[in-house]
């Protein structure tokens, strides 16, 4: 990370969190993480929906941040069990996750749809975070930067130039996600750092001011050496994020 850049550690629940665990979860985290002002990172939460109104309430005037996990791009249709940015807006949700890899395994996200999905949620005040990142086959077939291009590209397509620097990318190898297999500081930073110079093709300047985030396993054992990557901007934390003494030691790590 970059002193311009400031680390973001958001935790993604997944599919945990009924509206009593996220109500009791937030209640411990603000116990455990230092005051907004003295917090090394923007810290954020990815809720399912159904507990989003009580975390916003709990984490209010906290700086804690609360995502979705989804959007859809359209604001109303006939799009059974979708939720729209302005659902989201309307709970005060500050954010929203897009093209998690689980998304894309087991509910059919397409680039397609991330290329509306991303800037209407910009469009609507919400701060997406992107998710990007190769298979283990696509990574041993040598295909990893092909497979990143394809996605950040196509995944912010339809974002104005100005406007992409409010965009937040995770870099999230598949094989790495829920595995225990965090990937290396150097083929994260290796990663990320294609990712950054992918933005720079639209517009330099959104490249030296964009967060990209790692996401795959991370703990708070192995937070450390991958946050002093120079273009890490943060972490994506799922299975660690759901204990909130882990979570707030993930966040201590981001201090320089
Ligand atoms: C995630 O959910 O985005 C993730 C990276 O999960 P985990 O930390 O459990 O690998």
């Amino acid at each position: 990370m970059t002193p311009e850049r400031r680390p973001f550690i958001a935790g993604n629940w997944k599919l945990w969190g009924t509206r009593a665990q996220g109500g009791e979860y937030c209640d411990r985290l603000l116990e455990l993480l230092p005051d907004e002002g003295r917090r090394p990172a923007d810290v954020g939460l990815c809720v399912p929906f159904t507990a989003l109104d009580v975390c916003v309430e709990r984490l209010r005037g906290s700086g804690v941040k609360v995502l979705a996990q989804n959007m859809h791009a359209e604001d109303t249709g006939a799009f059974t069990g979708e939720v729209s940015a302005a659902m989201l807006t309307e709970l005060g949700v500050d954010g929203v996750v897009l093209g998690h890899s689980e998304r894309r395994q087991y509910n059919c996200e397409t680039d397609r749809a991330l290329q509306d999905k991303v800037p209407a949620a910009l469009e609507a005040g919400l701060s997406p975070i992107l998710c990007v990142g190769e298979s283990e086959e696509e990574r041993e077939r040598g295909e990893t930067q092909r497979k990143l291009r394809h996605q950040v590209q196509e995944g912010l397509d339809k974002v104005p130039v100005e406007r992409l620097r409010e965009v937040t990318i995770a870099y999230e190898p598949i094989w790495a996600i829920g595995t225990g297999r965090v990937a290396t500081p150097e083929i994260a930073q290796e990663a990320i750092g294609f990712v950054r110079a992918l933005v720079g093709d639209r517009s330099k300047e959104a490249a030296g001011e964009v967060r990209i985030q790692y996401g795959g396993s991370v703990k708070p054992e192995n937070a450390g050496e991958i946050l002093a990557q120079g273009d890490i901007d943060g972490a994506l934390v799922g299975g660690a994020s759901l204990d909130p003494e882990g979570f707030a030691r993930i966040v201590a790590a981001a201090e320089p």
